[in-house]
C-alpha cells in the first residue's frame, strides 16, 4: 500500500514537471512568434523614412542648380522631419528592445510628476507651437511618487506627442495628476480628432498595430502606445484611453502607491 501511495505522489509529481515543462515551452514560443512579428514590424517601418530620405538626397544631389532656395528649403525642412521621426523611432524600439531582454532596471525612485509634466511640455512646446496648439499643465503644486524616471518620462513624451499629432491647429491640450487612495493618474487629454471605438481596442497590442497619419500628415509606427503600456506594466501601473472620433481623446495610466 505504501509502495502504492509513494508511485502515485511521483507519477503526479512527474505530471506536474511534464505540465510547467509545457508551460514554459508555450511561453517560450510565444516570445519567439512575438519577436518575428517585432523584426518583420520593424524592418518594413523602417523602410518608410529611409525611402523618402533616398529621395530627398538624390533631389538635391541631382537637382541642386534647378531649385529655386526656397525649394530647397522646404526639402531642407522635410529631410528634418523625416530624420526626427526616424530617432524617435529608433528611440522606441531601442527602449523596448532593452526592456525585452531585461536589459532596464526598472528600479523606482522619487519622481515629481508635476515637473516631469512640464519638462515634457518644454521639450515639445516647438512642435505644438507650429501647430498654434496650446498645451496646459493642471497641477501647480509637486505630486511626489515612487516609480522609474527614464521610464516614465518616455510613457508621458509619447502620449504628449501623440496628442500634438492628432490634433488639429488650434486646439488644446490638458495634462494632469490625480491622487486617488491607492495610486496616482496621470492624464493627458487632446480636443483633437479622437478614433473610434474598435481602433481603441487595438493600439496597445503587437499582434494589432495600428498606425494613422496625424492631421499634419506626421507619419507613426503604431509603436509608441505598445511602450507605453509595457513601461507602465513594469512600473506596476495600467494604461486605458477614453476617445470620441472628432471630439478628442484621453489617455491615463497609473502609478502605484
Ligand atoms: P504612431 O503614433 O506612431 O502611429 P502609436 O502607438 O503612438 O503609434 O499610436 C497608434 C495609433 O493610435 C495612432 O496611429 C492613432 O491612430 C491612434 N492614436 C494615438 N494617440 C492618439 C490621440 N491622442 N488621438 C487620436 N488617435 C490617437
Amino acid at each position: 500500500f505504501i509502495l502504492f501511495i509513494s508511485q502515485r505522489r511521483s507519477n503526479a509529481k512527474l505530471k506536474t514537471a511534464n505540465e510547467k515543462v509545457k508551460t514554459q515551452n508555450q511561453e517560450l514560443e510565444d516570445l519567439n512568434n512575438t519577436k518575428d512579428k517585432f523584426f518583420s514590424i520593424i524592418s518594413h517601418d523602417l523602410k518608410g523614412p529611409l525611402n523618402s530620405l533616398t529621395s530627398f538626397s538624390g533631389l538635391l544631389m541631382n537637382h541642386t542648380s534647378s531649385l529655386s532656395t526656397e525649394e530647397i528649403q522646404m526639402l531642407a525642412k522635410d529631410l528634418d522631419k523625416s530624420l526626427k521621426n526616424l530617432f524617435a523611432l529608433l528611440e522606441n524600439l531601442l527602449q523596448w528592445s532593452r526592456s525585452q531582454t531585461g536589459n532596464i532596471e526598472f528600479k523606482a525612485e522619487e519622481i515629481d510628476l508635476t515637473e516631469m509634466l512640464n519638462e515634457n511640455k518644454k521639450l515639445l512646446e516647438k512642435q505644438a507651437d507650429n501647430k498654434n496648439i496650446q498645451i496646459e499643465v493642471k497641477n501647480t503644486k509637486s505630486v511626489k511618487a515612487k516609480a522609474h524616471p527614464n521610464s516614465i518620462t518616455t510613457v508621458i513624451r509619447n502620449l504628449l506627442s501623440n496628442a500634438i499629432k492628432f490634433t488639429e491647429d488650434g486646439g488644446q491640450i490638458k495634462m494632469g495628476v490625480v491622487e486617488e487612495e491607492n495610486q496616482f493618474v496621470v492624464k493627458i487629454a487632446d480636443n483633437g480628432v479622437g478614433m473610434p471605438k474598435e481602433v481603441a481596442s487595438k493600439i496597445f497590442r503587437l499582434d494589432t498595430k495600428h498606425s494613422t497619419q496625424g492631421t499634419a500628415k506626421e507619419k507613426g509606427t503604431g509603436l509608441g502606445l505598445i511602450l507605453c503600456k509595457e513601461f507602465v506594466e513594469k512600473n506596476g501601473g495600467q494604461i486605458w484611453v477614453k476617445s470620441e472620433e472628432g471630439k478628442g481623446t484621453i489617455f491615463s495610466f497609473s502609478i502605484p502607491k
